[in-house]
C-alpha cells in the first residue's frame, strides 16, 4: 500500500521530542514501508532581516544528524525504509545560505522540503497573522511571499517538494480557504512548482488540526494535477512519535480522490513513482 510519512521531526529539531529511534519504532507500528527525517534548516538572519529564525538557537549540526539516520537506517534495514531529509525555511535569509551551507555539510541528502513559516516577523499559522489582514489579505501575501521563495529555491536548485502548501488556513479564525478567492496566486505558484521539476506535499497534520484537511485540500491537489503536477509525497509533520504515520492512510485515498494513482518517493534527491 505504500504508507509513508516524510514530514518527521525529532529531538535534531528544536520543537521535536522524540528521538530518531522512537520515531522508526512508531513507523513501523503503523505499518508505513518508509519514513524521512525532515528537521528544520535554518539560519541565523542579519540584523535587518524582517523574518526571525524558526528554530533560532541553532543551525542543524549536519554530521551528528547523518550520523544518527545513517544508524537508525542500518537497524530498520528489510523492515523500513528510513531517509535523511530536511525541511528548509523559503524565507529569503534561509535561501541565501543554504547554498554554502549546502556545499560544504557532509549531508547526503534524500529529500528537501521547502517550507514557509513567516511574514513580516509573525508565524503564518498563527491568528495573529490572518486576524490582522483579515484571511484574504493574509492568503494573498502568503502566496505571494511562497511564490517569491518557490521561484528562488526552484533556481537554486535546492529543494524538492513544498511543504504545507496552504499553511495560513491552519488559524482557527482563518475560516474555510477558498480556492477560487486565491486562485490567480495559487496557480502561478502551482505553474512554478510544475516547471521547476518540484512536487507537492500532502501534509496530514491538516487532519489534526483546525482545518480539518490536509495541507493542500481536495481543490487545490485536483488543478495541480490539471496543470500538469506529477510529483505527490506524503508527510504528517509530526513533532512527536506519537504521531508519525497518523493520516497516511487517509492521504492515499486523498491522493487517489484527485486523480493521482502514484505517489512519489526519494532517495538520494531522486524521485520515483509508485502505484496506489
Ligand atoms: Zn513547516
Ligand atoms: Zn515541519
Amino acid at each position: 500500500m505504500n504508507l509513508i510519512d516524510y514530514h518527521v521531526h525529532t529531538t535534531f529539531s528544536e520543537d521535536g521530542v522524540s528521538t530518531p529511534e522512537a520515531c522508526a519504532k512508531a513507523a513501523a507500528g503503523r505499518n508505513l514501508s518508509g519514513i524521512i527525517f525532515t528537521e528544520h534548516l535554518e539560519f541565523i538572519p542579519p540584523p535587518d532581516s524582517p523574518e526571525p529564525a524558526y528554530v533560532p538557537a541553532r543551525v542543524l549540526p549536519a554530521r551528528e544528524y547523518g550520523l544518527a539516520v545513517a544508524a537508525v537506517r542500518e537497524q530498520w534495514r528489510g523492515r523500513l525504509s528510513v531517509g535523511l531529509g530536511v525541511e528548509l525555511g523559503l524565507e529569503p535569509h534561509n535561501l541565501d545560505a543554504v547554498p554554502g551551507y549546502l556545499a560544504t555539510a557532509e549531508l547526503p541528502l534524500d529529500y528537501v522540503l521547502g517550507s514557509l513559516h513567516f511574514i513580516r516577523g509573525v508565524l503564518v499559522q498563527e491568528p495573529a497573522f490572518a486576524d490582522r489582514l483579515g484571511p484574504t489579505e493574509a492568503a494573498r501575501l502568503y502566496f505571494e511571499r511562497l511564490l517569491t521563495g518557490v521561484k528562488r529555491a526552484s533556481s537554486l536548485g535546492v529543494c524538492d517538494v513544498i511543504g504545507h502548501f496552504d499553511l495560513v488556513k491552519r488559524s482557527p479564525t482563518f475560516g474555510g480557504f477558498r480556492l477560487r478567492d486565491q486562485r490567480v496566486h495559487v496557480e502561478e505558484t502551482l505553474r512554478v512548482i510544475i516547471r521547476g521539476g518540484l512536487g507537492l506535499e500532502v501534509n496530514t497534520s491538516g487532519l489534526r488540526q483546525s482545518p480539518g484537511e490536509p495541507y493542500p485540500g481536495l481543490d487545490t491537489l485536483k488543478l495541480y494535477r490539471e496543470l500538469g503536477g506529477e510529483i505527490v509525497t506524503v508527510g504528517s509533520d509530526s513533532h512527536t512519535a506519537a504521531t508519525v504515520g497518523l493520516g497516511s492512510a487517509e492521504a492515499l485515498e486523498f491522493i487517489r480522490a484527485s486523480g493521482f494513482r502514484h505517489i512519489t518517493l526519494f532517495s538520494g534527491r531522486t524521485p520515483r513513482r509508485v502505484a496506489i
